[in-house]
């Protein structure tokens, strides 16, 4: 159900909010170059005065299929993409692009309520997602943050020494043998393996495993880091879900 509703008028003030979209990752003081694909033409103006306001330079289309064209002509700095569109949609189109090695940033706009939308969204490689309705200063915040962190090659297949994930597919393996992970655990062995070596917090982890509005329970990583080491350590004599005291845990990476 595309439920394309954009601020009301009571929001319209503090759309403005929210500061400059200038100094991407590109390069020096580039203006952001942004491609909003929106086929609601309200919401589709809306998104590009909002954008242009904060400095940003807009290109608009209301079709998938015009967007991969297009951001494989421009190197977009971000790309908004609707998930409901006319033709293929915004899953549709995310997926595309990452296969055609598009790797721009995708922050993906889905109405209220489409919480295993946004699920499919990130699993196609989208960056972010946005819930409709939404202020626009929120909007620009999250373009500002994309465009800092910049295009990001997604292999389709992550591997950490003998570990390997295919985030499209949802499959696990060390070495040949292939491991059975809950969506969940599924999320939190991407987010490691994503980032091996490094430390994540325990809220990264929340970030990555839980949604939003998820209960901020003391236990719930630790638990769920049992799981995983049960799984993928413990069978195989290995420990490489390592825990840092005081800071989080991280994958061993192997050079
Ligand atoms: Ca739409």
């Amino acid at each position: 159900m595309g439920v394309d509703v954009g601020p009301g008028p009571g929001l319209i003030s503090a759309l403005w909010s929210g500061g400059t979209l200038r100094g991407c990752a590109c390069g020096g003081w580039n203006l952001m170059r942004i491609l909003i694909v929106e086929d609601e033409p309200k919401m589709a103006g809306l998104l590009r005065r909002g954008v242009a306001e904060a400095g940003g330079v807009v290109d608009v289309t209301d079709s998938g299929e015009d967007a991969l064209w297009m951001a494989a002509s421009t190197p977009y700095d971000v790309i908004v993409l609707d998930v409901m569109l006319p033709g293929i949609d915004g899953f549709e189109t995310c997926r595309r692009l990452r296969d055609d090695e598009i790797w721009s940033p995708v922050l993906m706009l889905t109405a209220r309520g489409e919480v295993e939308d946004r699920v499919a969204g990130l699993d196609g490689g989208a960056d972010d997602y946005l819930i409709k309705p939404f202020a626009m200063a929120e909007l620009l915040a999250r373009l500002r943050s994309l465009a800092r962190r910049g295009p990001q090659p997604r292999p389709a297949v992550i591997a950490v020494g003998d570990l390997r994930l295919d985030p499209a597919e949802r499959r696990m393996w060390r070495g040949e043998h292939e491991i059975d992970l809950s969506a969940t655990e599924f999320a939190l062995m991407e987010a490691f393996m994503r980032r091996p070596g490094q430390v994540l917090t325990r809220l990264n982890l929340l970030e990555a495993g839980w949604d939003m509005d998820y209960d901020n329970r003391s236990n719930v990583i630790a638990v769920y880091i049992g799981y995983l080491r049960a799984k993928v350590d413990r069978p195989f004599g290995r420990s490489d879900i390592e825990t840092v005291r005081g800071a989080g845990y991280r994958l061993r990476r192997y050079l």
